[in-house]
């Protein structure tokens, strides 16, 4: 299989529909070492595209290692100021960003949680300025994947290194609707238009409560916030301008009431959580907070995230969907949230997205909070969608709607 031209083709697609780069726009790229290929070509799309300047912030997870394990506490608290007005530079110039994640599962598992712990803390209380301006949205931002042998390995177990790798790259452009036939900008033009479709029709619904039922065990209301946004896919930048913040995407998301969840949910595909997987457990609400759960593996791991922070046990998304979609028939468990989560209905422990309220770019926490957002330093994703999952909507107005039937939609 040409991968490269289907390299080509994705770094072309995060250009042209993730970002959307504009004429004389400043271009940030986050990208690893593992995946300087990709890099390299996104660069050169994002020129092609009419960028002024592409800035490359180049990472590397092994020497980023050797930082955590041989600085002291203090000094990974110290973020300078220099690094600070980097990011001062790409908001101040309307920077968009686009990511190229490719990580190394494990890397960091025997490296002191406190110190790491430490590090992030600083620098998201440092950097809060520039993730709240791209959290809301004021310039377009995407996300993509690049296939490593480490990550791949992961994956795909039984494969030796460039096997692994190569099976990688071909889920990863499979997921990412990028095939050697297609034109993946008109393929996602297509994509977009069913989730803004699916976005319209549950907007305009408005629905008070959704009840999610399975032979599973799974029974839960989950109370929507008055006024939220259904969102998923293209979404808009406050500059005017649309954007795919994720490749690949296949979920309707909004925001639930954070007092407002009741019943038992039972997950249905293993979660990653910092490493460590928690398989096999189920999770009950009362009035929005966790108050029971258990695991078959990984009980541990499943404390700790529901005790991260006051907001790690409540949810902060509900997100819908079909058990047909492309991630979900793959069965490939990515280790990885942008695949995992677009594989099955899911809801999110911690942190929601303003923009999942109507105007909530514009609030402040106070005035989230008062519609009932829930704020925290995680938000972690768990899947529970099944092929006999039901989902019934409540309109404000008592009426019943079937969203769900079987796993999919039938609005
Ligand atoms: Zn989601
Ligand atoms: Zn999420």
């Amino acid at each position: 299989m040409p991968k490269e031209l289907l390299i080509d083709k994705l770094a072309n697609l995060s250009v042209q529909v993730g970002a959307n780069v504009q004429q004389d726009q400043v271009v940030v790229v986050n990208g690893s070492t593992e995946s300087k290929e990709i890099v390299r070509k996104v660069v050169e799309e994002a020129y092609k595209a009419g960028a002024k300047e592409v800035i490359v912030n180049w990472r590397d997870d092994y020497t980023g290692k050797m930082n955590v394990e041989y600085q002291s506490i203090e000094t990974l608290q110290n973020i300078p100021e220099y690094a600070i007005e980097r990011f001062k530079y790409f908001v101040d110039q309307g920077a968009c960003v686009i990511s190229i994640v490719s990580p190394i599962p494990g890397l960091n598992k025997n490296l002191d949680p406190k110190k790491q712990q430490a590090q992030a803390v600083a620098s998201s209380k440092a950097l809060n300025f520039y993730r709240e301006h791209m959290m809301g949205n004021r310039s377009q931002w995407t996300i993509i994947a690049a296939s490593n042998p480490v990550w791949a390995q992961k994956v795909f177990p039984g494969k030796d290194e460039d096997e692994a790798t190569e099976a990688l790259w071909e889920a990863i452009f499979k997921a990412s609707r990028v095939t050697e036939n297609n034109d993946p900008v008109k393929d996602w033009e297509e994509h977009n238009h069913r989730l803004i479709k699916h976005n319209k029709i549950l907007n305009d619904y408005q629905f008070k409560s959704l009840h999610f039922k399975n032979d599973l065990g799974t029974d839960l209301r989950v109370e929507l916030v008055k006024n939220h946004v259904w969102s998923g896919g293209q979404e808009l930048a406050t500059n005017g301008t649309v954007f795919n913040p994720n490749i690949p995407t296949e979920e309707n998301f909004t925001m639930p009431l954070k007092t407002g969840v009741n019943g038992k949910v039972v997950a249905t595909k293993p979660l990653d959580y910092q490493g460590n997987l928690i398989e096999d457990f189920w999770l009950e609400f009362k009035d929005g907070k966790v108050v029971d759960y258990d695991a078959k593996e990984g009980k541990d791991n499943l404390q700790n995230l529901i005790e991260f922070d006051e907001g790690s046990s409540y949810l902060g998304e509900v997100a819908l969907i079909g058990y047909d979609s492309p991630i979900s028939q793959s069965n490939i468990l990515f280790f990885n949230t942008l695949f995992d989560e677009n594989a099955s209905c899911h809801l999110a422990l911690g942190r929601a997205y303003p923009m999942n309220i109507k105007g909530g770019n514009d609030m402040s926490k106070e005035e989230l909070e008062k519609h009932g957002y829930n704020n925290s330093m995680a938000h972690v994703d768990f899947m529970f969608g099944s092929k006999d999952l039901d989902i019934v909507g409540y309109t404000p107005d008592g009426k019943e709607v079937q969203i769900f039937k079987d796993g999919n939609f039938v609005i």
